[in-house]
């Protein structure tokens, strides 16, 4: 006796879901995606939680990171330049990931006008390497710089470092940070506007490798739901919000979004 179901019951379940999600999406008509670190899973980047995950592997992350940087900014910037990560696994895996089918995926659902905007919670810029256009990153992007004060922007290449903690050269008050957002950060403001008005649009949500618990992210489904909005969930194992949602893709990402497109393209 197995506990499994047959791989053929499976496989038809899954495409019942895949076939559901192309519908529900050629049907909709503002689409976006909220994206997790399970996108990138495919890409070699570890995620958080899950099995595999580096929390549950290793211990959860300090807290007080963002209160550290705001005490000695200069200390922080000494501690980054001597790559003194914590996490050195996610940091060298980040060097080295490429986009998967799933990020390309999402760039030709774009490309197709099927779907309007990422939100996506990811820091890696592989969004970008693929191709996509619309993307809000909640959570900053590992290869720029941002001014705490007016929230601008630079590729971290190229920006002076002369003397630290660097001062923001627009607004010439604020200090100038990774854009990574560290735990106990706010959100950057303009980030946020933008997640919520996406939100407000969003007639049909994509929760893609997301485990849905990280705050304010996890939020936006459940307006969407309330204000009327379909959810759809692609992730191998059961979320807080699955039982949100009208279609669960229960599979990776990266197997599974090219044959939503592929369903979008034949209809
Ligand atoms: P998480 O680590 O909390 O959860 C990952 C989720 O992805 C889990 O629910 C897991 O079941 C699912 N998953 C695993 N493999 C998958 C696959 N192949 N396809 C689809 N789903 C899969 O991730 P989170 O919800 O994004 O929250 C963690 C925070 O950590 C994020 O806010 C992010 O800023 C940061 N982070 C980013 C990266 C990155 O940039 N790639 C990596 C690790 C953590
Ligand atoms: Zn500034």
């Amino acid at each position: 006796m197995t506990l499994r179901e047959p791989e053929g019951e499976l496989g038809e379940a899954l495409e019942r879901a895949i076939d559901e999600a192309a519908r529900l999406i050629g049907a909709s008509r503002h689409v976006v995606a909220l994206v997790g670190a399970g996108l990138s899973a495919e890409s070699g980047v570890p995620t958080f939680r899950g099995p595999e995950g580096l929390w549950t592997k290793h211990r959860e992350p300090d807290l007080r990171d963002y209160e550290r940087f705001v005490e000695d900014p200069k200390r922080w910037w000494e501690l980054r330049q001597e790559r003194a990560s914590r996490f050195a696994e996610l940091a060298q895996a980040l060097e080295t990931a490429v986009p998967n089918p799933g990020h390309f995926a999402l760039r030709d659902l774009e490309e197709m006008g099927r779907l309007q905007h990422i939100i996506t919670q990811n820091i890696d810029n592989l969004h970008q390497i693929a191709g996509s256009q619309a993307v809000t990153e909640i959570h900053g992007n590992r290869t720029k710089l941002r001014c705490v004060v007016c929230n601008h922007r630079w590729p971290l290449e190229g920006f002076p470092l002369d003397e630290l903690p660097p001062k923001c050269p627009d607004c010439k008050s604020g200090i100038v940070k990774g854009d990574t957002v560290m735990f106990g950060e706010p959100i950057p403001r303009d980030a946020l506007d933008e997640c919520i008005s996406q939100s407000r649009m969003c007639d049909c949500m994509l929760l893609i490798g997301t485990s849905a618990v990280v705050y304010p992210a996890a939020g936006f489904p459940v307006d969407v739901k309330s204000s009327g909005g379909t959810l759809i969930e692609v992730n191998p194992t059961p979320t807080p919000l699955t039982e949100l949602c009208e279609v669960v893709i229960r599979a990776p990402a990266g197997e599974t979004l090219p044959l939503v497109v592929q369903k979008l393209r034949a209809s």
